[in-house]
C-alpha cells in the first residue's frame, strides 16, 4: 500500500481489511510515530498481573458536572463532545479536562480474561495537550436503569443532537479500578497516555446501545496489545 506522507484527520482507518489494526501504522507517517510507542493499549487487565496497589490520593479525583454534550459520528463510532468542558478531573495536582465520551463494541480492555459487550472511554486533556483515558465496561441489560434517561435525550435531541447530562452516570458507585501506562487505541495509537479501567463492570440499557449504533460498524474494538514488562496498579 502507498505510504500517504500527511498529518491530518483524512487519513482513512477501519477495524477490518487493509485499513484495519494490523495495517494502521503503515497509513501515515503520524500512525507510525505512534505506534511506536512501545506500550501499547488495550490490554487484558487482571488482579494478578498487579504489580501494587496505591492509595486513592494518588489517583485521580472527579469534578464533574451537567453540562451540555454534542454528539457527532466521527472516527468509527459515536462521540459526546462538552462545548464548554466544565467537567475535569484531577491527577498528580494536573487538572484534565473531560473532551470527549465514545464508545467501543466490543470492550477493548478485557477483565480477568472476560470482555465486555461495550467500553466507554472518557477522554480527558491537560492544558499542555496530554491525555488521560477512563475506562468503563458495561455489560447490556433490558430495560429501566439510570442510562435509561440518555437514551430519551438522545432520541428527544435528533434534530439538534445537543443535550445535557452528568458525565458521572458513566461512573460507577465503588471506584476501585486498575492503573497503567498505555497509548490512545484509535491512530494515531500514540502514548504515554495514563489509564483508568474501572474494575466494577456496570450495566447499560440494551435499547440505547442499538440506537447509538445505528448504521455503524458492528465491532471497532482494537485488538489486546502486548503488556510487555509494564507495571500495572490497583487502587482499592
Ligand atoms: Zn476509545
Amino acid at each position: 500500500m502507498k505510504k500517504r506522507n500527511i498529518r491530518n484527520m483524512d487519513v482513512e482507518w477501519s477495524y477490518s481489511g487493509e485499513r484495519g489494526p494490523e495495517h494502521w501504522h503503515t497509513l501515515c507517517d503520524w500512525f507510525a510515530q505512534g505506534a511506536a510507542f512501545p506500550d501499547q493499549s488495550p490490554i487484558s487487565l487482571s488482579s494478578i498481573s498487579v504489580c501494587g496497589e496505591k492509595a486513592i490520593e494518588e489517583s485521580i479525583a472527579f469534578h464533574y458536572e451537567q453540562e451540555v454534550f454534542s454528539e457527532k459520528e466521527f472516527k468509527n463510532t459515536i462521540h459526546f463532545v462538552p462545548p464548554n468542558t466544565q467537567s475535569y478531573l484531577i491527577f498528580q495536582g494536573v487538572e484534565y479536562r473531560l473532551t470527549d465520551i465514545h464508545f467501543h463494541t466490543p470492550s477493548e480492555h478485557t477483565l480477568e480474561d472476560i470482555q465486555y459487550p461495550i467500553e466507554f472511554h472518557l477522554v480527558h486533556m491537560n492544558d499542555v495537550g496530554q491525555n488521560l483515558v477512563v475506562g468503563c465496561l458495561f455489560e447490556l441489560v433490558e430495560g429501566e436503569n439510570k442510562f435509561s434517561l440518555l437514551k430519551e435525550l438522545i432520541e428527544f435531541s435528533q434534530r439538534t443532537h445537543e443535550f445535557s447530562f452528568d458525565p458521572s452516570i458513566f461512573l460507577p458507585e465503588q471506584r476501585s479500578h486498575f492503573h497503567y501506562v498505555g497509548s490512545l487505541t484509535t491512530p494515531p495509537t500514540k502514548g504515554p497516555i495514563p489509564w483508568f479501567v474501572f474494575q466494577t463492570v456496570q450495566q447499560m440499557d440494551w435499547g440505547l446501545v442499538c440506537l447509538l449504533k445505528k448504521g455503524m460498524l458492528e465491532y471497532n474494538n482494537r485488538p489486546l496489545q502486548n503488556k510487555n514488562q509494564r507495571d500495572i496498579y490497583f487502587v482499592e
